[in-house]
């Protein structure tokens, strides 16, 4: 654990963004709060006891260890589903444990049905079938032998859902790819029931389809991004705009940054800042340094770009960042001064950093920043 900086969760906020995601699909649609990645960065135990305490009931996680996370914080007390690896020796923790599973391979399901027999339980299956993104997913010709399997199984493994995922629905760029994608896993599913097996619900909705093809909300969605306050792309929050009177943002950030300033120094003109010669003080300066880097999560490429909050104003990062420090602009700031609060994420009086912003400078995706932000920082829920 360290004390550079601290991360502020807001439970106002996340309630705000829960009940827009509830309003928006209806009591109908289950909604399962993904949190792989420690929560996008916000961490996983504190999230999960906030949705919790929001009548959530369903997470998503993509591998064992995340599963078990959540377990420790909610025991018997919601749903967890594996989306991603479940690695042959923790099987029977996930049959046992009642967990849910997404299996896209036959080696999984033989697996599964063996270990459900072995404990006298049943696995409880979620069938992902290939539609076009082309990464995991049961092909077309393999469809009957699974429906032979689970219609023989049944005693040992519980088809609860039928699902799939699109291949990139936050970018119109690919509304073709995607509206295919709909299509097919309809077919699929009226296969199944033609075939006499039907799942119990169906699924296929991330944050970005659940906004832009409405139709994909099915039975439950699996929200990530959005529940944390955050747009998947411009194009989506666009798109949702264009629907709505309010052009007002229904999302509010969850997640806030902070440090403090470790040291201030001038700078003559003339000088170069930091390692290497990528900033010049054309002028005479004044830095702050704070206790941030790239080892923290704060990425490398938002060297001489970066943005962060001092005493009210936007200051911008000079020089390269490093591994646990960097360094940023307080020329203009005339009584900065050491321990002066820094934010990194959030806002300070009118003024805010948002992460959207940080993908612009640098080019990396919300989702990217997010999960490289630390596990090491302590965390805080603030009303
Ligand atoms: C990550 C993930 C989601 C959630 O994606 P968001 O864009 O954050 O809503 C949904 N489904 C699967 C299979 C995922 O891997």
């Amino acid at each position: 654990m360290h004390t550079n900086s601290t991360i502020e969760l807001n439970t106002t906020a996340y309630k705000k963004n829960l009940s827009f995601l509830r309003t928006t699909f209806g009591k109908k649609v289950q909604i399962s709060c993904v949190v792989k990645g420690n929560a996008y960065g916000h961490g996983v135990k504190e999230i999960v006891s906030m949705a919790y305490k929001n009548e959530i009931t369903h997470f998503s996680v993509f591998d064992v260890q995340e599963a078990k996370d959540i377990k420790e914080e909610l025991q018997d007390k919601a749903t967890i589903m594996v989306m991603g690896l479940v690695q042959d020796e923790d099987m029977e923790w996930v049959v046992d444990n009642n967990v849910e599973f997404f299996v896209f391979d036959k080696a999984r399901l033989t697996k599964a049905a063996k270990t459900a027999k072995k404990l006298h339980k049943k696995a409880i299956v979620h069938i992902e079938v290939e539609t076009g993104m082309n990464r995991t997913g049961f092909e077309k010709n393999e469809l009957n032998a699974v429906i032979a399997f689970l219609k023989k199984e049944k005693e040992h493994v519980f088809f609860k859902g039928l699902c799939t995922h699109y291949a990139g629905a936050e970018s119109i760029a690919n509304y073709y790819r995607v509206d295919k994608q709909i299509k097919r896993f309809e077919d699929i599913y009226q296969y199944l029931c033609k075939n006499e097996l039907k799942p119990e619900i169906k699924h296929s909705a991330c944050s970005a389809a659940s906004i832009m093809f409405p139709e994909t909300r099915m039975d439950m969605v699996r929200i990530g991004i959005l529940q944390y306050g955050l747009w998947p792309s411009p194009e989506v929050f666009v798109n949702f705009l264009s629907t709505k009177k309010s052009k007002i943002d229904p999302l509010q950030r969850v997640i806030t940054w902070k440090s403090k300033i470790m040291s201030v120094k001038k700078v003559k003109i003339g000088e170069f800042i930091g390692y290497g010669t990528s900033f010049l003080a054309e002028r005479k300066m004044k830095v702050a340094v704070i206790p941030i880097g790239y080892s923290h999560g704060y990425s490398r490429s938002l060297s001489n770009q970066g943005r962060v909050l001092i005493d009210g104003q936007q200051c911008i990062v000079v020089g390269s960042v490093n591994m646990n420090m960097m360094t940023v602009d307080v020329t203009n700031l005339e009584s900065v001064k050491k321990d002066d609060e820094v934010v990194l994420i959030g806002s300070q009086n009118d003024l805010s950093v948002s992460i959207a912003s940080f993908s612009d400078y640098s080019n990396q995706l919300n989702y990217e920043l997010l999960t490289r932000i630390s596990k090491t920082i302590p965390r805080k829920i603030i009303e």
